[in-house]
């Protein structure tokens, strides 16, 4: 294809005309690996510091950009940086993507053989390399600390920098060590990255680390293409099943909280015809590795997790994050909804919330406190976490707003467009208060000594063993909401406890008991809200809008030629191209390998390696929808 010659010589020179304006050629760079036309807020900032070598802590949300910030320095400066990691497949990933980029760099791991290990040593020694990433417990290793003199390594990325502080919700001792790289590079910058945004946590990585007058930049945590919903569990695998729907054929990561009901759901989803699996770390290592690789690959559509899963799957077309259950702190939320999205479309994070999930950490948290497992301060900095989270599920206003203000920002417009609360989707129960009177007095019926399960069977008026044994049909209460669907019954329960006018022991056998507000409740001083899931969601607007003139069908075609190039190349589909750059092809058609270029993420290697077969791809399409 001479087109394809002719954009790389212009592009030489482009190169030789303006060597020495810095931004150009750091715009210059991004362009030629990465195929980006512009710069992220903050990034510029970011890339500044350490091509001037001066200490940072860049704060960004997950999604927000963070490896370009070290990436790109080192190809301007042409120089070789050290990225300290803390997972092997993160390592992995980010290698391969930058290498199908044309970007020289390596990973030293102990999931290397002895070869593989010599070879990328011995790739860094020959300064081939601009990125060096290396697992922090062989950082201080004698054997990567000569690698490191030999290079006169100048400046070192510590990425989730977070796990270094016990105050975040990831602290990985072998962080620690991390203190002594200023002493032993003196001459080194040290730049610090995380999504992790409680002030405690940045000040303690700062200390930690000995960051000198660093430069610290906050980004936006708000993430404006991500919907936002929570909508009370009242029948988990209905919901589960109901948001799917909305998702049919696009990729799905469903947190669920056991191990066991990661493998129902993927179960009951297969049973409806969707391609789902498991994922938890009780697998062998190869299931495990064919659920993550099918999943990258994009022969896999959903795959129902415990939180082991996701650390590293950076499939950036995730249209949809489900949580079954409340995780445990705003951190662990914004991490996991974080990675849907990421490719700056919209998609949805849908929170399937009851009370009882806090209890259930309350509990957890009690017991590990009991038996010496955490200190008094952890235990302290966890139920903190949990009062948050907690509080977003639970209320009533902007999720939107309410994320962004626990990360410490403001957020300006009065109505989000993009969370069940603005988009007013929250149906209340009718005749909520009379309801909650019927359940309290229930409770106060059975003299407070009994659990949710019983109560509500009292309630419906049901025939079962243990109303028989206590003679609970005689109760004035027995039938008074007969008719009532169980589950149904038993969110409201669960969202009394939510708003304080009913309380649940600890315990193996939790009890329901009544407080002063209940009684207010009864005697009619207090009226409480009950909510329920709207029967059907929609897709949003924004979300339609992102469709506007793309050619679904090529859209997919070319979905396919993705999927066929990562196998042959055995690298995870986004890495090829992200949807956004598919569905601006399958929007504008480019026709030459000058529109081509001007496509979101096509640089150099890309344009070579793919620009042909995308082409011709788009070609094809043209010319059948032309014939017809
Ligand atoms: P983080 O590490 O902060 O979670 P990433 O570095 O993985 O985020 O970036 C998230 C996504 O944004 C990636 O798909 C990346 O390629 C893309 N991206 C980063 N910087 C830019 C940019 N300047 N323009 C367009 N896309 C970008
Ligand atoms: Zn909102």
């Amino acid at each position: 294809m001479s087109d394809l010659l002719s954009a790389t010589t212009l592009q030489h020179q482009l190169n030789g005309s303006e060597p020495d304006r810095s931004d150009e050629r750091l715009l210059q760079t991004v362009k030629n690996y990465w195929g980006f036309s512009e710069l992220r807020p903050l990034q510029e900032e970011a890339i500044a510091a350490e091509l001037s070598h001066r200490d940072s802590l860049v704060v960004l949300p997950t999604g927000g950009g963070k490896s370009l910030c070290y990436q790109a320095p080192p190809a301007v400066a042409g120089r070789t940086d050290i990225v300290v990691s803390p997972l092997i497949s993160l390592m992995k990933d980010q290698v391969d993507g930058l290498l199908q980029c044309g970007y020289p760099a390596a990973a030293l791991h102990s999931g290397l053989t002895p070869n593989e290990l010599r070879s990328a040593e011995g790739q860094a020694a020959e300064g081939r390399l601009r990125l060096l990433f290396v697992a922090p417990e062989r950082l201080l290793s004698s054997r990567f600390l000569e690698l490191a003199a030999r290079l006169e390594v100048r400046a070192f990325a510590i990425d989730e920098a977070h796990c270094i502080s016990h105050w975040g919700h990831d602290f990985r001792p072998e962080y620690r060590q991390l203190a002594q790289l200023k002493e032993r590079f003196p001459d080194a910058s040290v730049h610090a990255y995380t999504a992790t945004a409680t002030e405690r946590v940045r000040t303690d990585i700062v200390n930690q680390l000995g960051l000198e007058e660093p430069t610290v930049l906050v980004g936006t945590f708000d993430r404006p293409n991500l919907v936002y919903r929570v909508l009370p569990r009242v029948d988990r695998l209905q919901q589960i099943a109901d948001v799917i729907d909305r998702h049919a054929g696009e990729a799905v990561i469903v947190y669920c909280i056991s191990r066991k009901e990661t493998e129902q759901t993927a179960a009951m989803l297969r049973a409806r015809g969707v391609g789902a699996a498991h994922y938890h770390a009780g697998m062998d290592r190869e299931a495990r590795r064919s659920t993550q690789e099918t999943f990258a690959d994009e022969t896999l559509d959903v795959v129902t997790a415990t939180v082991a899963f996701g650390m590293g799957i950076d499939r950036s077309d995730v249209r949809c994050v489900v949580h079954s259950a409340m995780p445990k702190s705003i951190e662990h939320y914004q991490q996991e909804t974080g990675r849907a999205g990421r490719d700056g479309l919209p998609a949805e994070c849908v929170l399937l919330y009851s009370a009882a999930d806090v209890l259930r950490w309350q509990s957890l948290v009690e017991r590990s406190a009991s038996q010496g497992e955490v200190s008094a301060e952890a235990k302290a900095a966890t139920s903190e976490l949990l009062i948050h989270m907690r509080r977003y599920a639970s209320s009533m206003s902007c999720r939107h707003r309410t994320l962004s203000e626990y990360f410490g920002q403001a957020y300006e417009a009065s109505s989000c467009g993009a969370c069940d609360v603005c988009l007013e989707e929250v149906e209340g129960v009718a005749d909520a208060t009379s309801a909650a009177q019927k359940i309290l007095s229930c409770v106060a019926r059975v003299e407070q000594r009994f659990g949710a399960t019983h109560v509500t069977s009292i309630l419906l008026g049901a025939d079962t063993e243990a109303v028989r044994r206590w003679d609970h049909q005689q109760l004035s209460t027995w039938g008074l909401l007969e008719g009532e669907d169980r589950k149904r019954l038993t969110s409201m329960i669960y969202q009394l406890i939510d708003q304080g006018v009913l309380e649940r022991t600890a315990g193996e056998r939790p009890i329901l008991k009544l407080n002063e507000a209940s009684w207010q409740v009864m005697r009619g001083e207090l009226s409480v809200r009950l909510v329920m899931p709207k029967a059907k969601l929609r897709r949003t607007k924004a979300d339609k809008e992102s469709w506007d003139g793309v050619d679904r069908g090529l859209f997919e075609n070319l979905r396919e030629l993705r999927r066929d190039i990562a196998l042959e190349r055995g690298v995870p589909a986004y890495v090829v191209f992200g949807d956004e750059s598919l569905r601006q092809m399958a929007r504008e058609l480019p026709s030459t390998v000058t529109e081509f270029l001007q496509i979101h993420g096509v640089g150099q290697q890309k344009l070579a390696d793919f620009g042909e077969r995308f082409l011709e791809r788009i070609a094809e399409c043209r010319q059948r929808s032309g014939a017809s």
